[in-house]
Formats: C-alpha cells, sequence, structure tokens
C-alpha cells in the first residue's frame, strides 16, 4: 500500500495512528525507511518532549497535537524540570511567572500567583494564558531541537533536555 502512495508524488507525508509510546521511534523509523528523503514528514497526535526527540532522531520534519492546549486548560504547565499544576498550593502565593526564563506573554506579564486565582475562579481567561504558555514552550524546544541539529549536537542536547526534565 505505500508503494501506492509513493506513486501519487505527493508533497508530503502525514502519519498518525494509535501509535504505542514504547513503540513509537521504531514505527517512525520504519516508516521514514520507505518514505522519499525530500519531502516533509509530518506525525500527528505527539507532544511530549521525549516522544519529540525519539521521533525527530528517526526522521520526522514537524507535529501537531492537542495535548499542549487540552492539558493547560487543566492547569499543567510544561517547563524544562518538568511539568506541575499551577492549580496547586505551591502556586498560590507564588510571585514568579509559571516558567523563569520563559518569553512568552503569559510569563512576561503574569505571576502564578495570578493564574492560580484564575483557576479557582474559573475565569476563561486561565485557559487562553495557560495554552501560550504551553504552545509557546513547545515551540521553544523544538527551535532548540533543530539549532542543536544544525550544530551536530542533537544527542548532547537530548541527553542534557531530558535529563533536567525528567527532575522531580
Ligand atoms: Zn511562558
Amino acid at each position: 500500500m505505500l508503494w501506492q502512495l509513493l506513486r501519487k508524488r505527493f508533497d508530503g507525508f502525514g502519519i498518525g495512528g494509535a501509535l504505542e509510546k514504547e513503540s513509537l521511534g521504531t514505527i517512525c523509523g520504519w516508516v521514514a525507511e520507505e518514505l522519499p528523503d525530500d519531502k516533509p514528514r509530518h506525525l500527528l497526535g505527539i507532544s511530549e518532549p521525549e516522544d519529540l526527540f525519539s521521533a525527530i532522531e528517526q526522521g520526522m520534519d514537524t507535529f501537531d497535537c492537542v495535548n499542549p492546549s487540552r492539558t493547560a486548560r487543566n492547569g499543567r504547565v510544561y517547563t524544562a524540570d518538568g511539568w506541575y499544576n499551577v492549580d496547586t498550593l505551591p502556586s498560590k502565593r507564588s510571585l514568579t511567572p509559571l516558567e523563569d526564563d520563559c518569553d512568552c506573554l503569559t510569563c512576561t506579564h503574569h505571576t502564578r500567583a495570578y493564574l492560580h486565582h484564575l483557576a479557582r475562579s474559573k475565569e476563561l481567561l486561565f485557559y487562553t494564558l495557560m495554552t501560550i504558555h504551553n504552545e509557546r514552550f513547545h515551540v521553544r524546544l523544538v527551535d532548540h531541537i533543530r539549532q542543536s541539529i544544525e550544530i551536530g549536537q542533537f544527542d548532547s542536547f537530548r541527553a542534557e533536555f531530558l535529563g533536567r526534565y525528567r527532575k522531580p
């Protein structure tokens, strides 16, 4: 069936389906081996940092996923140190941004305490501000991954990033 798709001369290829997390890299590698090198490969439905590294390593180029915005609406904040939930007690009186070195609109204008208040008040602005941060986190991550590839430092950047990201 794949050879039939390859004969159609698409501008790129979308890859999706119910991929098991443990097999993601292997499956992406199998698919990438069959696809032409000069066509973009778009992988649907992944966004966790470790999954992005695995898929990129196997030749995937672009991604989309509802997870960053969906989890944002539930209070999950992605950071370089892992994720936390802003709707918990440690954020209630915190005057720091969601993530210290983030350049997003949310982090440059609002504190964790304000986001905590918005969450508890069920203000609609909460969902927007949280989504802005999580989307920016993921865009910054893939920007950094791209830069690491350009300078031949993908493996060391992955080890450094995931080593920090997995900290409790
Ligand atoms: Zn931010």
